[in-house]
C-alpha cells in the first residue's frame, strides 16, 4: 500500500512514513494524530513533535541528553 504524503505547505512529496515534511519540517497531521511518544518514564502519551515528557519532562526520544 502507497501511500505518500504530499506537504500542504510546500507540496513535496514525502515517504508515508514522515512525521514531517523533509523539506519544510511541517509536520503531517494525520501522522500525528495517531502517532504519539509514550513516555518511558510515567508513560504518558506525549505529542510526536515533543522533545520531552510534558508530565514529567523525561527525554522522550533516544539519543537525548541534557
Ligand atoms: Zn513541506
Ligand atoms: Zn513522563
Amino acid at each position: 500500500m502507497s501511500g505518500n504524503l504530499i506537504c500542504k505547505n510546500c507540496g513535496t512529496e514525502n515517504v508515508a512514513q514522515s512525521a514531517w515534511c523533509e523539506k519544510c519540517l511541517t509536520p503531517f497531521q494525520t501522522y500525528q494524530e495517531e502517532k504519539t511518544l509514550q513516555c518511558p518514564h510515567c508513560f504518558h502519551p506525549n505529542d510526536y513533535n515533543l522533545d520531552h515528557c510534558e508530565v514529567c519532562h523525561e527525554p522522550l526520544k533516544p539519543g537525548q541528553s541534557e
